[in-house]
């Protein structure tokens, strides 16, 4: 796989073709679909090119990489939706809230306390709640009994608006994460959020299947990490 700028165009093309095929395959609109690009460890002269090829939601795990990217491309005069994808330190929740107006990666109370102390009710930051669906031990998120109460804070909580909930499948194939984006599906009607955020550049598309509408992808439109 090729890194850097010069191929962005055509994996970009090749990631929103397999979203229409999936989206055929299932019946749904890909207009409904947000792809977050996934722009961690590449410079902001890419996330530059990708805003330029239309792409107006970015990724990152970490919240001062993000700033950096976000405060950059803000000064070209560019203006995404920046999201922050990856387990948040409190102590950055008020660098976070600044710059991220999604988090998908909120696991805990405290967490979510800190966003909402954070984030002003004129500018309330919309958050996913992280399900470690799977109960791997190397991965954050909260355990499944655990959505129904953590969501019931987050609609008491100021400054902070529930979409839905988010997951990371293990890496082990697509058809493997089938089941595991199908419960975190499950969980939340049952919670009676709508939004799912799931699907990374290898299993995006069965993602899409089981109905995700925030993809987060990486790979398939920079290249490879290195
Ligand atoms: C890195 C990352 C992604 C994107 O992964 P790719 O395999 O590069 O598509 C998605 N979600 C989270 C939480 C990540 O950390």
């Amino acid at each position: 796989m090729s890194g850097g700028q010069s191929g962005l165009g055509e994996r970009l093309a090749l990631v929103r073709e397999r979203i229409e095929r999936a989206c055929g395959r299932c019946g749904r609109d890909p207009a409904e679909i947000t792809l977050v690009a996934v722009s961690k460890t590449f410079p902001a002269a890419d996330v530059e090119t990708a805003y330029g090829l239309g792409l107006g939601d970015f990724g990152e795990n970490r919240v001062q990489e993000g700033a950096a990217k976000a405060i950059e491309l803000s000064e070209a005069g560019m203006h995404p939706q920046w999201h922050l994808i990856g387990h948040l330190q409190t102590n950055k929740a008020g660098l976070a809230v600044r710059h991220f107006g999604v988090v998908h990666s909120v696991d805990s109370e405290r967490v979510l306390a800190a966003i909402s102390k954070h984030a002003g009710r004129d500018n309330p930051t919309r958050i996913f709640i992280e399900v470690n669906v799977a109960g791997e031990a190397t991965k954050s998120g909260i355990r499944p009994d655990e959505v129904m109460e953590l969501a019931g804070h987050a609609r008491s909580a100021e400054g902070v608006i529930l979409q839905g909930l988010m997951t990371v499948a293990p890496h082990a194939g697509a058809e493997a994460a089938r089941p595991i984006f199908r419960e975190l599906r499950r969980l939340a009607g049952g919670a009676g959020v709508g939004q799912l955020s799931m699907g990374m550049s290898e299993d995006f598309d069965v993602a899409i299947e089981e109905g995700a509408t925030h993809l987060r992808i990486g790979r398939a439109i920079f290249g490879g990490r290195a």
